[in-house]
């Protein structure tokens, strides 16, 4: 027997919709490219989505077509995220921060016809467009003050006057939920970059979960600062999720830097603040230089790579609490998050900070399970430790025209990459990709876990470790280092800081003192050009 209740299929759309009319003068504020801060009310953007869908029906954009953004965290980004979507094309998000030869890579393999982006990236756009054979209209997300003179773009459009032609009387069309909605592609430390296409029923359910208040805890009583990047997995889904709960939106556009962003944060009286470690390294930097208080953040949201646990207690002599979030393109990105359990309300700190240095449990939705080598799978112990394997409503079921990858498991799990943990709270720990896993005697060591150890010397800034092979263990940890500026250590004092924090067979056997880590596009240690770097490297005597 069937239920007997109204169908409404769980569209982007109505995110938007209900925003604007429950939440209608709750306040996005951004700030432009331009310079200016831009403020507005969920009332005008969703105005402003209609007139955008018009415009770009105008240029041929239905639900066949992809269009692609380079652009900022701003309104007229977020705009173009509903625009897109709600009409039922798919909004595809573009990483500037990529080399050019593989932005140009992703553009044409998603097909766009219509690329709108940010005056930050006109001279990438200049040198690509002869590259870009399938697109017909580039749009400039500015107004006609701030379209250049001379350019070499192809007819060039300006965004504001798109716009100004037309009225808002556009319906949104009611689409099938498992309609595409949003594209975007991992960054690809190995090989081509691939495409994680979302949908309009995955979008929705992604942000619905990751808002439960275990999660990001977003409410109407909230205001946001993405400061992941709407080009970068939809800014985690807040685009959607502070939509959906009426918060006040934050978007920082192109200032990332401390200064601008604790500006916002203090003016804003921002309470939820999302990103990656190295963007609030700086932050508490500012903040503990210039004896700034950070009065109104009550949660940071903390993820693509782990926490370290300073990062928890400096933000928590400033009130507010460290929420750890794991997560891949591949899953929308929300897999799991820190926060604790009734349980724990009288633990001791140490076991509440325990808790907040893993990188989480699931949240409603997602399913993990750990398995070894030969795919058996493995106990949820907190020992055992294997490779990380996830099935969800927003994990992908296969790349975007890629039948090239093998990331699924016959039995239909999506393999993460991850090594991990899981203990019987569902607790999970990242110890390691599996490709940087440091084989030592046909045991594992956590790459991870000897950095975060080593961030914590008051003389470290930044810490690799990476497995470098050995004559007797098949491979031992080597720690790449980065000092504080001015800050001295030796690799002595530095070898003897992980005297009783880890079983001595972990200990590293070397330290090597560098000044300057690789970073990928999205602010990761590059393992493989260190590893690349060191693969000439000796150990010393003994070692
Ligand atoms: P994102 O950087 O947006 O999380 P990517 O798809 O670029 O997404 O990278 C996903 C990978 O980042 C994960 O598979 C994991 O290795 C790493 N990662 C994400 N969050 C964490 C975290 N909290 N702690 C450790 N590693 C993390």
């Amino acid at each position: 027997m069937l239920g007997q209740m109204m169908d409404a299929p769980l569209l982007i759309s109505e995110l938007l919709r209900h925003a604007e009319r429950y939440h209608g003068d709750t306040e996005i504020v951004s700030r432009t490219v331009e310079g200016p801060i831009h403020r507005y009310a969920y009332r005008d953007a969703a105005r402003r989505a209609r007139q955008l869908a018009q415009a770009l029906t105008r240029l041929d954009v239905d639900r066949n077509s992809t269009v692609a953004t380079l652009a900022w965290n701003g309104h007229r980004h977020y705009e173009l995220y509903y625009a897109i979507s709600g009409l039922g094309a798919v909004c595809h998000t573009v990483n500037p921060r990529l080399f050019a030869d593989q932005i140009r890579y992703i553009v044409n393999h998603g097909e766009a016809s219509v690329l709108c982006f940010d005056l930050s990236f006109l001279p990438l756009l200049e040198q690509l467009a002869p590259l870009l054979p399938a697109v017909r209209h580039f749009v400039l997300l500015s107004d006609r003050a701030h379209l250049p003179p001379d350019t070499s773009l192809p007819e060039l459009l300006c965004y504001e006057e798109l716009l100004a032609a037309e009225d808002d009387d556009y319906v949104w069309p009611r689409l099938d939920e498992q309609t595409a909605s949003s594209l975007c592609y991992t960054s690809g430390t190995t090989g081509a970059p691939k495409g994680v296409l979302y949908s309009h029923r995955s979008t929705v359910l992604h942000a619905l979960s990751s808002s439960l208040p275990d999660a990001f805890g977003v409410s109407a009583d909230s205001a946001i600062l993405p400061v992941v990047p709407m080009f970068h997995v939809n800014a985690w889904g807040f685009p959607y999720s502070a939509t959906l709960n009426g918060a006040k939106l934050v978007l920082p556009g192109p200032k990332l830097d401390a200064a601008s962003l604790y500006e916002l944060i203090a003016g804003e009286e921002v309470t939820v603040a999302a990103g990656v470690p190295t963007v609030w390294l700086a932050l508490l930097q500012h903040c503990a230089q210039h004896g700034l208080p950070l009065n109104t953040l009550e949660q940071v949201i903390v993820g693509g790579s782990a926490v370290p646990e300073a990062m928890i207690e400096q933000f928590a002599r400033h009130g507010a609490e460290v929420r750890q979030l794991w997560g891949m393109t591949e899953l929308s990105p929300v897999g799991t998050t820190s926060s604790p359990k009734f349980k724990h309300r009288h633990a001791d700190d140490a076991t509440r900070r325990r808790l907040q240095l893993t990188q989480g449990r699931p949240i409603f939705g997602v399913a993990l399970r750990l398995v070894d080598a030969a795919g058996q799978e493995l106990p949820q112990d907190g020992v055992a430790f294997g490779r990380l394997q996830v099935q969800s409503g927003w994990a992908l079921s296969r790349y975007f025209r890629r039948d090239d990858c093998a990331s699924h498991s016959d039995d239909g799990w999506f393999d993460t990459g991850d090594v991990a943990t899981i203990d019987a709270d569902g607790y999970m720990k990242i110890t390691d990709r599996t490709k940087d896993v440091i084989k030592s005697g046909g045991e594992w060591i956590s790459s991870i876990e000897l950095e975060n150890i080593l961030i914590g010397h008051p003389a470290v800034a930044e810490a690799a470790a990476i497995g470098v092979a050995h004559p007797k263990w098949d491979e031992r940890p080597l720690m790449v280092v980065v000092l504080k500026p001015g800050a001295s250590a030796s690799r002595e004092e530095l070898l003897a800081f992980y005297q009783g924090k880890v079983a001595k067979w972990w200990t590293p056997d070397d330290v090597v003192i560098v000044d300057e880590l690789p970073h990928t596009a999205t602010g990761k240690l590059q393992k493989m050009a260190l590893r690349e770097r060191f693969s000439t490297y000796r150990w010393p005597e003994g070692a």
